[in-house]
């Protein structure tokens, strides 16, 4: 065991970027955060800007240590965890992006996608990659961003090309531009990955024209992936874990058997569902992932993603302007009785599952004149447990046994009010743990694990305190009811687009 105090992870999310200092207990030290740039160049469209996520990293990470007087050579291993799908072109010679990474949510590429499914493509597409062929995941947007390089860049030289996810864009520059490679539970997002040898399917590549040495390489989600530059924090570190963001939560949880599940209430919302050893298909549109893996062994969870849950709240303070803070929501739920009869369809990046429809868009039904702001905000909440709500149905059809139990945590689990609606509408409890920042543990869980300054994973899970348990009750009736309305509303807002 090393006499170490700390393990760095660095958890790089939808909405913003953050570095936490955990200890040999599992408790967080100290954290920094810093929020994201959105860009949305057109409707339906969303990037980032890679060179301000790696920019955010180093700042945060430099300010985590300074902040809690730690000092570099007191980190044992770096964990990382990313927004999943995201994805880039990069110039290895420059170290500069070749254009902004398009985001998970975005849609720009929903109409090669129905061509490849007039093609009769989607079939083959969810038998080798366990996934939906939808814009959500990474091939269609590396296919576009390829062409995009093509016809504004002719002169490049492809050969100094990288692709990645935002882990592999992290980690070439955590590595001082060395390692170019993936975990993976990130690589099985692709739409690219062969689910059963766990690497890149060269007909997939070729459907989606995508020269085979611009990817990285596929390593298991714990284990050494190379050092951090001393030019970063003076020492070099071990970075030995990387997971999507997803499947660290669910790590942190402590899912790792059958049966055992839970949703994070982040920018969207992920129903993540354990499936051990075997990769486990869905009857009812959840896709098939892995989980994470060791050199030794891959686990495979089932997955309902939700494109826009806390994101609908991020476009309430930003876009519409009716609130100024998340976190203000909750008493102004907790204002009124009921939405008055409003119902929102948070269809703003399209619906994931179970609908994977890519042409709907937002919609809030029901106006009359009595309807006041607190009425639409709090539609738009209980839209997020409704979603959810979907999801857990499809999980129900799809196992022998209905969730009895959902393990939570994500930035939109703060709120009280969500939370208690979302139990109402499920009628089971909802178990909320002290540390909300599941992702970030569930990262540096793994690279602690992997550097032996943990030895025990039981032991880490039954460590974790549970802050508060949401009960069903007397909310629920008029939660069930009114989910069937919601449900008509959605069918209105679907197929929306030509
Ligand atoms: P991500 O990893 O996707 O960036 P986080 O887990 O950091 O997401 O959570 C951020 C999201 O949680 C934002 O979309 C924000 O709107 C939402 N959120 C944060 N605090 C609250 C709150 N008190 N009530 C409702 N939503 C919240």
């Amino acid at each position: 065991m090393t006499d170490k105090q700390y393990i760095l992870s660095l958890d790089l999310g939808t909405t913003g970027n953050r570095a936490i200092l955990f200890d040999r207990q599992g408790n967080v030290v100290g954290q920094t955060y810093q929020e994201l740039t959105q860009h949305y160049p057109q409707p339906g469209w969303l990037e980032h800007d890679a060179t301000e996520i790696w920019r955010d990293v180093k700042q945060a990470t430099e300010r985590v240590i300074a902040d809690n007087q730690a000092q570099a050579t007191e980190i044992a291993a770096i964990g990382l965890t990313v927004q999943r799908e995201t994805c880039l072109l990069w110039d290895k010679t420059t170290g500069e992006p070749l254009h902004k990474a398009i985001v998970w949510q975005d849609r720009r590429t929903a109409d090669l996608c129905d061509r490849l499914k007039a093609e009769g493509k989607a079939e083959v597409i969810q038998q080798k990659t366990g996934l939906v062929l939808d814009a959500y995941f990474s091939a269609t947007k590396l296919a576009w961003l390829i062409n995009w390089v093509k016809q504004n860049k002719p002169d490049l030289n492809w050969d100094n090309v990288m692709a990645g996810t935002i882990d592999t864009w992290a980690l070439w520059n955590l590595t001082g531009k060395q390692v170019h490679a993936t975990d993976v539970s990130n690589a099985s997002r692709t739409m690219l990955m062969n689910l059963d040898t766990g690497n890149w399917d060269d007909s997939l590549l070729e459907l989606f024209n995508i020269p085979r040495q611009i990817m990285p390489e596929i390593k298991p989600s714990m284990g050494m992936f190379g050092n951090s530059s001393s030019d970063l924090l003076g020492v070099e570190i071990p970075i030995t874990a990387i997971f999507g963001d997803q499947q660290a939560a669910l790590f942190a949880h402590g899912c790792d058997r059958p049966g055992l599940l839970k949703c994070t209430y982040g920018t969207g919302c992920f129903l993540v569902a354990q499936t051990g050893t075997q990769v486990t298909r869905s009857n009812n549109q959840l896709l098939s992932t892995v989980a994470w893996s060791t050199e030794k062994q891959t686990n495979y969870a089932l997955e309902g993603a939700i494109f826009t849950t806390g994101a609908a709240i991020q476009w309430l303070r930003d876009g519409l302007k009716l609130i100024t803070s998340a976190a203000e929501t909750e008493a102004l739920c907790n204002s009124v009785d009921n939405t008055n009869g409003v119902y929102f369809v948070p269809a703003l990046s399209g619906l994931g599952a179970p609908h994977w429809d890519m042409k709907a868009r937002g919609a809030f039904l029901g106006i009359t004149g009595g309807v006041q702001r607190e009425h639409m905000i709090r539609s738009v909440l209980e839209a997020i447990a409704y979603q959810v709500k979907e999801v857990v149905n499809a999980v129900n059809q799809d196992s022998a046994n209905p969730v009895s139990l959902l393990k939570i945590d994500g930035g939109a689990a703060q709120n009280n009010f969500l939370m208690q609606f979302q139990a109402d509408a499920l009628g089971v409890p909802l178990e909320r743990p002290v540390v909300l920042d599941a992702t970030a543990q569930g990262a540096a869980f793994g690279a602690g694990l992997a550097v032996g300054f943990w030895d025990d994973y039981q032991k880490l899970i039954s460590d974790r305190q549970i802050d508060r348990i949401f009960e069903p009750g007397k909310g629920q009736f008029l939660a069930q009811d009114n989910f069937a309305m919601w449900s008509k509303a959605v069918t209105r807002a679907k197929n929306w687009i030509e």
